[in-house]
């Protein structure tokens, strides 16, 4: 690095550009999954080798979310963002118990999308005060529930107006809701855009003023805004930009309430790096930004609470999924590791879940995590489908029938984003560590 920064002489210094050139034409890598310790050639979760883990749990394949690795990330976010930002969690990334039990103590609020993911954040000790339930297809009995609970309802569609009118009206509580706009902008860069253009999600901001004017006359207990542009964004600049559009829209919304703004949720959209040439996203900005955000809601919208809501973020990183190799095929000169695992349990990690183009996760094997003999490999599963590939022609550790395959950053969108009754295999289990 010093030879760069100070060359010696010219002749370093062209062979130093020379260098440098000749980097950026190799293809690119997955980024280092260096969150998990590596110990005797054993990748180490929540502490304990791979291998004792595996008999911990008692099967594979399985989930494992590292426990320490949850509060880092939890830890880390705060130290960063302005403390005037709530965070939320987005429990559709991962609803496993125990996870959201953990998140519920880390986070201000827990962000739920139907009224069984409502039960399990009840149930996890979430304060009702601070859950929302976003969702563009509520029905009645869970709109009921969500009254009873006490939580704020984020209002996706001018039929919920009516519903709670009735069931605030037939239970006696009031029905808390914030209005999910649509926004008229898209966010730049997204894996999955969710707001701007023709969307099932919110409602279009040209009929804000409308629906406002009926959540008035309904006398729903409005407490402000909602908006999420989308997520698996690695580009800080787009997600300020979503952020300040955002905020510029609630404020200018604001002047149609005739209550106050209370409640303003910023959306997410923050990604991890899954693929080749992907980097981690850089915080700094974003956190200069919502401190920007923070400092004119004082003044602007000096009675709203300012969130924002994370899935993947928050949980992703901090998880694997193991599988076992159970055979070691070679066809035509390739070399197949087929494990007892696959796209019944990991959809996303097939390529198979919003993916335009199949590209690998990141992948080793997690008992031979050393410097031993490498070869290329694909890893597939069990089913009798060819998109039950979680690793194409990948650079690995030398496997045999026994071994551990891991897939990286399999913390979010795992196993309840997976169709594990196709073709009647055995579930995975998911532990925290
Ligand atoms: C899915 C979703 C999230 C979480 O998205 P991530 O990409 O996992 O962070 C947050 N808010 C809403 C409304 C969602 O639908």
């Amino acid at each position: 690095m010093n030879e760069l920064l100070n060359p010696a002489s010219a002749a370093a210094s062209a062979a130093a550009s020379a260098a440098v050139v000749a980097a950026s034409r190799l293809p690119p890598v997955h980024a280092a999954m260096d969150q998990f310790a590596v110990h005797q050639g054993e990748l180490v979760v929540g502490g304990m080798p791979l291998s004792r883990l595996a008999e911990r749990v008692g099967q594979t394949p399985f989930y494992a979310l590292d426990r320490g690795l949850l509060r880092q990330r939890a830890a880390s976010l705060r130290a960063l963002l302005p403390a005037g930002i709530k965070l939320h969690y987005a429990m559709k990334a991962n609803p496993m118990p125990a996870v959201v039990g953990l998140m519920a103590g880390l986070m201000d609020g827990i962000d739920v999308a139907s009224g069984g993911e409502l039960k399990v954040a009840l149930d996890a000790g979430a304060d009702p005060a601070e859950i929302s339930f976003a969702g563009p297809g509520k029905r009645e009995s869970e709109l009921r529930q969500a009254v009873a609970a006490g939580v704020l309802i984020n209002l996706e569609s001018v039929r919920e107006v009516g519903l709670l009118a009735d069931i605030a009206a037939q239970l006696g509580l009031p029905a808390r809701v914030a209005v999910r706009v649509n926004p008229d902008f898209e966010l730049k860069g997204s894996g999955m855009k969710m707001g701007g253009g023709p969307k099932q999600f919110g409602v279009d901001v040209e009929a804000m003023p409308d629906l406002l004017g009926r959540i008035q006359s309904a006398g729903l207990a409005f407490e402000g805004f909602h908006l999420f542009a989308g997520s698996q964004n690695l580009k800080a600049e787009s997600i300020c930009e979503a952020q300040q559009k955002s905020y510029a829209l609630a404020v200018r919304l604001a002047q149609d309430c005739a209550q106050p703004v209370r409640f303003l949720n910023l959306g997410g959209g923050f990604g991890i790096p899954y693929f080749p040439g992907e980097r981690r996203l850089d915080l700094a900005p974003i956190a200069d930004n919502l401190a920007d955000i923070v400092e004119r809601a004082r003044s602007e919208l000096p009675q709203a609470a300012l969130v924002i809501e994370l899935g993947r973020y928050l949980v992703g990183e901090a998880g694997i999924y193991v599988a076992r190799v159970v055979d070691r095929k070679i066809s035509r000169g390739q070399v197949f590791l087929v494990t007892d695992g696959g796209l019944h349990h990991h959809l996303s990690a097939s390529g198979n879940f919003g993916q335009v183009v199949r590209k690998n996760y990141p992948v080793t094997v997690g008992n031979k995590a050393g410097s031993g003999p490498r070869e290329q490999a694909s890893v597939v599963g069990p089913l009798c489908t060819p998109l039950d590939l979680l690793a194409d022609r990948m650079d690995l550790p030398q496997a045999d029938v026994g071994d551990l395959v891991v897939v990286f950053q399999s913390g979010a969108y795992g196993a309840s984003a997976s169709p594990q009754g196709f073709l009647g295999h055995p579930a995975c289990v998911e532990v925290l560590v």
